[in-house]
């Protein structure tokens, strides 16, 4: 028994998110972000319960229309009708590529000449409900197939040499807690609306939302009962809204009114307007209106621009209150003044990589204690650093390893993941006149069968030790670090690698950040460090080797890169010992534990002493230079030296 919808409390904007793009599937469904517990799941469940039941063709596996059948489906023909309801599909994150788009059963197409077509979870959302519980969290590869079929309708199957399309149109709504991993930002701007989900904190509210739960506990089909008629309202409402949708019109007026205000949100390309003008005459439809007005514009710009003009995953997400005001107020006053046709697109984001930016604030002194933290240089465009060897974590997109989807690299008789038809029939072949085949078709045998070997790519753990003490703390060189820092943040989140800091100065060194997926929180802790006081480095990398075995347990198959930023001075240390003497035994230590790093020399003035590079012969890494960290400035992949 579902929950009903309209018994729902509170969540107005995922509910209209949600009835508006039932009534226009072109809008391209919904990205709920949120914490947990927010009731997210309950509310798309209870929507799909509202949709019209859909008539299909009985035995047709792909849902197709019995008065509007799919020429290309692969069971046609068709014939007879039937009625179902909407169904509601959901697509688990440790899914496969083979259960989303579905797969060939090469057994049986070898063995008895059959193309035998399994069809996936797209197949099955067809006209009905895709819904992935962390989206955020299923593997690129999957995001960009989904997001490809739900804006084509269509899902195209390829596998050794065998194609199959069918239908796939399907309302997709994903969900994510942005503190687990943030979307990548051209994965985000593809789902049409976004709604941010909070629980209420408003006691009212949180009481009925109590009240009902119990309730519907107590005696679901006595609760849900009492909202039938209503749930029927709005089912019928979602019918007619549909009907009324092609002839709603959208005036001008309202035409240049949207594209001012994308415009004046500086959002890329002109997908955000598409999606604006749609969720606008699906709001117009709902209301029963016959023309878009500007309320129907003020709903849609609320729902469909707050992720798309986020360009870097350092800004914050969500849409300024004023500046909507602002920008519909302009839009009103430009209408007065007739068509502006002189859209001038929004120029690119300043990726500058100039380093480091003049520090306009007096410099700090440099043995002084605690400085205030200092602005970051502007960011950069990364560099690839690898941990080698190949390894088998989580996908990402940084380190060579082993993997479920990636591309095939080999045939094998003992590992690998599905067919590897070529080497399945090179060696069937040298057998077939002992086996007596006669005519067509290859005579196969269990032994045979070659499994197909996989590579992909890895996301790692990468750490990054920053010396933040007085010897770095001249402002200009903190805003060097930080800048550098960020710009490796930035490049982390993009290869869905996670992410931790340890800092160093003064007496002791201290984790910053631990290790989080939240690049976000990272970035946020890094441009509030200060800085000052005296060089713990044996402290810093010693706290190092603690993060990562704690790591090691908790994530053991994730492989850690060590990013060192130090000039490689060390002037503090325990029980009155030698602080470089101390620093290099650490260095010995995280060396022997075989951690790969990389040092970042972090030394600047035209006296250089060359203790970083001392210290990353010691730790076995590789040593750069800060301006080498730009991928602009370098050729080819760093590798740090030690296999892992
Ligand atoms: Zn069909």
């Amino acid at each position: 028994m579902r929950f009903p919808f309209s018994a729902i409390v509170g969540h107005d904007d995922l509910r209209m998110a949600l009835l508006l793009n039932a009534v226009h599937p072109g809008i391209g469904g919904v990205l709920v972000r949120g914490e947990k517990g927010t009731a997210k799941s309950t509310i798309v469940r209870a929507l799909a319960a509202l949709l019209p039941a859909v008539d299909v063709v009985p035995g047709c596996r792909f849902a197709c229309d019995p008065a509007n059948p799919d020429p290309a489906c692969p069971d046609a023909p068709h014939t007879g009708a039937d009625q179902r309801p909407a169904r509601l599909v959901e697509l688990p994150v440790g899914a496969t590529e083979d259960r989303l788009v579905g797969s060939l059963d090469l057994e049986r197409a070898l063995t008895e000449g059959v193309r035998a077509y399994q069809p996936g979870l797209l197949a099955a959302a067809h006209r009905g409900v895709l819904y992935v519980d962390e989206v955020n969290l299923l593997h690129d590869h999957l995001v960009d197939l989904l997001l490809d079929a739900a804006a084509m309708g269509r899902a195209h199957v390829e596998r050794e040499g065998v194609s199959v399309s069918h239908a796939a149109s399907f309302l997709l709504v994903g969900t994510m807690n942005p503190e687990e991993g943030e979307l990548r930002p051209q994965l985000l701007d593809r789902f049409g609306l976004t709604v941010h989900v909070v629980s209420s904190r408003d006691v009212a509210i949180r009481t009925e939302v109590i009240r009902r739960r119990l309730a519907f506990e107590a005696d679901p089909s006595g609760f849900a009962a009492k909202w039938t008629a209503a749930d029927a309202e709005l089912a019928a409402q979602i019918v007619k809204a549909r009907t009324a949708l092609p002839g709603v019109a959208l005036p001008d007026s309202e035409l240049r009114r949207i594209a001012s205000v994308c415009a004046s949100f500086e959002v890329d390309g002109m997908r955000a307007d598409l999606v604006v003008a749609r969720t606008a005459v699906a709001h117009a439809a709902w209301r029963g209106g016959d023309a878009v007005n500007a309320d129907d514009v003020e709903v849609a710009v609320r729902l469909a621009l707050p992720h798309r003009r986020r360009r870097d995953p350092f800004d914050e997400p969500g849409i300024d209150e004023q500046q909507l005001q602002d920008a519909l107020q302009n839009a009103a006053e430009q209408e007065n003044e007739g068509p502006d046709d002189d859209p001038d697109g929004p120029d690119g984001p300043d990726d500058g990589g100039e380093l480091p930016r003049n520090a306009e604030q007096p410099q700090g002194s440099p043995g002084g204690g605690d400085q205030p933290p200092v602005p970051p240089a502007p960011a950069f465009k990364a560099r690839l650093l690898q941990v080698p060897g190949i390894g088998e974590g989580a996908p990402g997109r940084r380190s060579r390893a082993t993997a479920h989807n990636g591309y095939v690299v080999r045939p094998s008789t003992v590992e690998g993941n599905g067919l590897h038809l070529v080497g399945t029939l090179s060696a069937a072949a040298p057998h077939q006149s002992a086996r007596g085949r006669d005519g067509a078709g290859l005579v196969l045998r269990g032994q045979d069968l070659r499994l197909a070997v996989r590579e992909g790519k890895e996301s790692n753990l990468v750490l990054f030790c920053v010396d933040a003490s007085g010897s770095m703390a001249a402002r200009k060189r903190m805003s060097a670090v930080t800048g550098a820092v960020l710009s490796l943040l930035r490049d982390a989140y993009q290869r869905r690698d996670k992410v931790g800091v340890v800092t160093f100065r003064g007496n002791s060194a201290e984790v910053t950040l631990p290790p989080t997926s939240s690049v976000d929180a990272a970035a946020a802790r890094l441009k509030g460090l200060r800085t000052g006081g005296r060089t713990p480095l044996a402290d810093g990398l010693l706290r190092v080797r603690r993060v990562l075995a704690a790591e090691r347990l908790r994530d053991p198959r994730r492989r850690p890169l060590l990013v060192l930023l130090t000039d490689g001075r060390a002037t503090q240390s325990a029980g009155g010992r030698d602080p470089m003497d101390d620093a290099m035994r650490a260095a010995g230590m995280l060396a022997a534990d075989g951690i790969p790093n990389i040092v970042v020399d972090c030394e600047q003035g035209y006296v250089k002493l060359g203790l970083a590079s001392r210290l990353a012969a010691v730790l076995g890494g590789t040593c750069l230079r800060l301006a080498e960290l730009s991928a602009d400035q370098v050729t080819g992949v760093v590798r740090a030296a030690r296999a892992a």
